[in-house]
Formats: structure tokens, sequence, C-alpha cells
């Protein structure tokens, strides 16, 4: 397999992963064009999307969702809350382009996907697991906090993308937030801290996870630095050797992330 964050943050997500055959996004947040740049830049041509898999209706999660799938009569899954609470937008797609997600597993031509709730101030949030073969890669962005059951989906993943939206106390301190506001990002349907990330992926540790991608910063109340630190600090405190172990990266809004192969 191979996955690369295309872009990650508020103004706009979008994931590539790919099979042996079968090529597909999870979110489409950021515009048409701006997505086909960014695949011709990793190699791919926009046309040989099979599917995008979408997480919940936020803006910054289907910017550019409509216009993509109608130009490539690309199949979009999602949950059936979210296609109602979203319907209006997609007022261009064809019906059988537009498949709810019924029961937790489903595939995609070799693609095996497993997909989770999250708690999140949405119709209906959710994660994935992509399989292929013997490798498995996994994203879960905007949730408010974690469970037995997210952990669980994640943690025999050779890959995650995991949300590492903000440093509470630079949330807190940021006179441009106002208070509810913060009280939203903190809630437990909001996003998840540096902090709750690395208690989270300390959880993880031994089941086979042996690369980060940390998603979702906020460009106000997070920097690259602060939330890689925080998390190798909690590695360390694990041991050392996790320290070494766990490949730690982050997903960049205004670029292509780096590539990565999964090998089984
Ligand atoms: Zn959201
Ligand atoms: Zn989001």
């Amino acid at each position: 397999m191979r996955i690369c964050v295309l872009a990650s943050g508020s103004k706009g997500n979008a994931t590539y992963i790919e099979g042996d055959n079968t090529r597909i996004l999870i979110d489409a947040g950021i515009s048409c064009s701006e997505i086909e740049n960014r695949l011709m830049q990793i190699g791919v041509n926009p046309s040989l999307i099979n599917s995008i898999l979408i997480t919940h209706e936020h803006s910054d999660h289907i910017n550019g969702l409509s216009k993509f799938a109608v130009k490539y009569n690309t199949k979009v899954y999602t949950h059936r809350d979210t296609w109602l609470t979203m319907d209006s937008k997609m007022s261009k797609l064809k019906e059988n382009q537009k498949i709810d997600i019924y029961g937790n597993d489903f595939c995609i031509n070799e693609l095996n996907i497993s997909c989770f709730d999250l708690d999140h101030d949405a119709a209906h949030c959710l994660g994935y697991s992509v399989s292929c073969r013997d490798s498995k890669v996994s994203i879960a962005t905007d949730l408010g906090h974690t469970t037995p059951e997210i952990i669980r989906h994640l943690m025999d993943s050779s890959l995650i993308v995991f949300e590492s939206n903000h440093d509470i106390q630079t949330l807190l301190h940021n006179p441009n937030y106002p208070l509810r506001l913060k009280n939203r990002i903190l809630s437990n349907n909001g996003h998840l801290s540096n902090d709750a990330t690395s208690d989270a992926v300390a959880q993880m540790l031994g089941y086979g996870v042996r690369a980060v991608i940390l998603a979702h910063l906020s460009e106000q109340n997070n920097t690259p630095q602060k939330a890689l630190q925080t998390m190798q600090q909690r590695l360390l405190q694990e041991g050392a050797d996790w320290a070494k172990e766990i490949y730690l990266d982050v997903g960049k809004q205004h670029k292509i992330g780096n590539i990565y192969k999964i090998k089984e």
C-alpha cells in the first residue's frame, strides 16, 4: 500500500491511499483543482481515483467533493446521517455515486475498509481503517476523545494518521478565540489535544504501529514542533526504545506530506 496526506488542518483535509490496483481518497476538503494538483505531484492521475470516503460533513472535509466526484464520476461513501446533512450540497452527484455505509466493514475491490465512530460535533463522524492483504493503515481526525474501540481499530495498523489538534495552554491563552469556541474545541465532541493524542498512542505501543502522522494541527493553537515534542516526550516516558522505533511525522496544510509505502 501507499499513503500520502495531501492536506491536513482546518483549511482542508484529504488523504490518498492506494492498494494493489485501487486508489481512494479519505475526505476531499481542499478544492477540486488543489486535489488534482496534489495528486499529480505524487504521480497519480485524478481520473484513477476509484472512491472517496468521507469522515463527516464539515466543510474542511468536503470542500472539493462535489466538483471532483462529478468531474471524475467517483463513488462517494459515507454514513447515512452525513448524506442527509450534506444532501443539498451534493445534488449534482448521480444517485449511484452516493453510497451509504451501513455496516462497519465493506470492500472496495482488494481494499478492506472498516469504519468506527468518532465523537465530534457533526452528524456522524467516522474514522477508517484500510487493509490490503496483511497491511493496514488507519485514519482518525476530528474527535473530542478516544475510546477503547477507537484504540482497538488503530493499534494494529502499521501507520496511523491521527489528530493532534492543539496545545491546551496555547488554546486557553489565545486572545483571538472566544470562550465558546475554546469550550467547543476542548469538549468531548471537539478535537484531540497533543496530550490526549500522546496518551492514546502510548496505549497502542507493542501492537504494530510503526509510524504516526500527526494530523489536523491547528495553525493558531499548535505548531508541528509542539505536537512532535509532546509525542516524543510521551514515548520516551514509555521507554527509550519506543522513541526510536515509532516514526513520527506531521500532516501539512499547504503542501503534500511524505509518501509512505507500507510493506507486508
Ligand atoms: Zn470537523
Ligand atoms: Zn476537520
